[in-house]
């Protein structure tokens, strides 16, 4: 069902403009040079402004509305859950965080069976990280040059993408490693096994040379997302799972924005058939409709504090509104088989749909991801594949990226970008009309990246 937009209300939109600049300060920005959207409502895949504008949601906000807005079965859920207990303190067994606590183990690999809850991403890694360091007695943990992990202080610090930079306090015991990417390969490999083998090697040798002694835990995003959705070549997860085996090493997986179905299957760790030792996960878990996140915990880890006190905590741990929509999520989820949808969408719609649009605009150097899950890389040159802007480029440098992005919105779609990348992601219900719409858009801007196409 296609929502109506909301009526055209520009007073009203002006007055939340207007509370907004004067009172809040946002996330990631400079805060004199940003005009943010005055947003009316949403439903499904769409939200619309108050002009009456109305927006297809191609990055599910920052990528966790898995099931779309406002789903009346979350919604009632979070309801009833005010209604019957708001919030009560973590030391306490609730039944809203024990049921979805029991829903997340029944679904998460392995025996990933006990979990620790967060209100969000970054908290799950600091946990992850502080657990990892805890059970091995050892200081270091290695994460990837190409990753985000949270912009806590931990997790900025194993952060690799330029938001680490103004915080990057040099953190003892974070040690960076290149994981592999065969477009733009650190390796100069020609195939994903050759780029398998070396990154690999690379790890190994990462870690011989680090001490092995010395280190607690590899982390990775299991695909890398706002990174720029690389999948792994096959065998290089279970490879790092060996060589985390061999020495010890816990192995993070980080699937705070590829887990819960985003992948076409409930976590990506399952599309390469690896267990971690602690997978975090947050966003889709309940599709942010109430902050959570957490740390799912191996057996073996959940005995390190099965006799001494596990030294974190956090005052909404396994809050019961946000568990109780986690619990209406995974319900609707199961219900609706959302985890297939987005695998019918990847193979379907958005795997074919993009790479037409690959074959028609030279500006697209290649397409990849899996599910609702998929990024465009954009160049100026397909042979040399020198990105459409520089890495982390900003102002003039950025103005090609800048103009895709308005020409999609002045069509009523609302993309994704990062860098020289658009990523499509969009909730994973989407219906295929609506993906089709949203791919008709991204056609029509794209054509204005190709007009800096230079190769
Ligand atoms: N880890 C990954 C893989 C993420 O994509 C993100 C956020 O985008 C985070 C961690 C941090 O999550 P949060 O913003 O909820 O703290």
């Amino acid at each position: 069902m296609t929502p109506q937009a909301h009526p055209a209300n520009p007073q009203a939109g002006a007055a939340v403009k207007a509370a907004d600049r004067a009172h809040v300060f946002h996330s990631w920005s400079a805060q004199e040079l940003i005009d943010p959207l005055a947003v009316a409502g949403a439903q499904g895949s769409y939200f619309w402004d108050y002009d009456g504008k109305r927006y297809l949601d191609f990055s599910s906000g920052l990528v966790f509305t898995n099931i779309g807005y406002q789903h009346p079965k979350v919604v009632a859920a979070i309801q009833e859950q005010a209604a019957t207990l708001a919030t009560f303190a973590p030391a306490f067994a609730v039944e809203a965080r024990s049921e979805a606590a029991r829903l997340i183990a029944e679904r998460t690999p392995g025996d990933l069976d006990s979990i620790f809850f967060t209100n969000g991403g970054a908290e799950a890694v600091e946990n992850a990280t502080r657990m990892a360091r805890l059970h091995t007695g050892r200081p270091k943990v290695l994460s990837a040059y190409r990753s985000y992990h949270g912009a806590t202080a931990a997790a900025i610090n194993l952060t690799g993408d330029p938001r680490r930079w103004a915080s990057d306090s040099g953190a003892a015991g974070v040690v960076r490693f290149w994981a592999p990417f065969l477009y733009r390969s650190p390796f100069h490999s020609g195939t994903e096994a050759q780029e398998c083998e070396r990154a690999l090697q690379h790890l190994d040798d990462t870690i011989a040379f680090e001490g092995p002694q010395t280190v607690a835990a590899v982390i990775l995003e299991t695909i890398p997302g706002t990174a720029g959705i690389m999948t792994p070549p096959p065998g290089y997860l279970a490879g790092v799972r060996e060589i985390c085996d061999r020495y010890g090493i816990v192995m993070v997986l980080d699937e705070v924005m590829a887990g819960f179905g985003r992948t076409g299957t409930w976590f990506a760790a399952d599309l390469f058939g690896v267990t971690p030792d602690l997978m975090t996960f947050a966003k889709g878990v309940n599709s942010g409709y109430v902050p959570l996140g957490g740390v799912a915990i191996s057996g073996e880890i959940a005995e390190t504090f099965a006799r001494r006190p596990y030294p974190g905590g956090l005052t909404y741990s396994g809050h019961p509104l946000a568990c109780a929509a986690a619990v209406a999520t995974i319900g609707v989820m199961e219900e609706e088989d959302v985890v297939g949808q987005a695998a019918r969408l990847g193979e379907n719609v958005l795997g074919p749909g993009l790479r037409a649009l690959a074959e028609r605009h030279p500006s697209v150097g290649e397409v990849r991801g899996t599910g609702a899950f998929w990024a465009l890389e954009l160049v100026k040159d397909r042979e040399t594949r020198e990105p459409l802007v520089p890495y982390n480029a900003s102002g003039e440098a950025n103005a090609p990226m800048a103009a895709f992005g308005a020409a999609a919105k002045a069509r009523g779609l609302w993309p994704f970008i990062n860098m020289n990348r658009t990523h499509v992601v969009p909730p994973c219900n989407i219906t295929e009309a609506e993906a089709k719409e949203g791919l008709a858009a991204l056609d029509e801007a794209l054509s204005v990246a190709d007009q800096h196409v230079s190769g």
